[in-house]
């Protein structure tokens, strides 16, 4: 699939993990801030076809999880995620031909009680 910026900067090539089976919400206080609703994709599965050098990155906290988003118009793209390092999460809105309304109820990820974050015996 191909996803997109706003202002048309940020093309990359995108294969998800599990088509649209994986998309959450996240309540942390970055994720509830930002508001997009995400899919998994391998880390091999994003290929950046154009605005490598129009991307920023944001880091907070543990600085374990990487959001990438276009320095120009500032929509978020994808992030390497901290639950899965190995996943990068994406924001099904910049995925063309995707309407985030088709995707009916998306479940929440309690991300104000992060697994990582949280140390309770198995
Ligand atoms: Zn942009």
């Amino acid at each position: 699939m191909i996803g997109t910026c706003h202002c048309g900067a940020v093309t990359l090539e995108i294969t998800l993990s599990d088509g649209f089976k994986t998309a959450r919400r996240c309540d942390c206080s970055f994720c509830a801030r930002r508001g997009a609703i995400a899919v998994s994709a391998p880390l091999d599965g994003i290929r950046i076809i154009t605005g490598a050098d129009n991307m920023s990155l944001y880091q907070w906290g543990t600085m374990a999880a990487k959001h990438y988003f276009c320095k120009t118009c500032g929509i978020y793209t994808h992030h390497q995620r901290r639950s899965n390092p190995n996943e990068f999460g994406v924001n099904v809105a910049i995925l063309s031909g995707v309407n985030p309304r088709d995707l009916g109820n998306i479940p929440w990820v309690d991300g104000q009680n992060h697994p990582s974050d949280t140390k309770k015996a198995p």
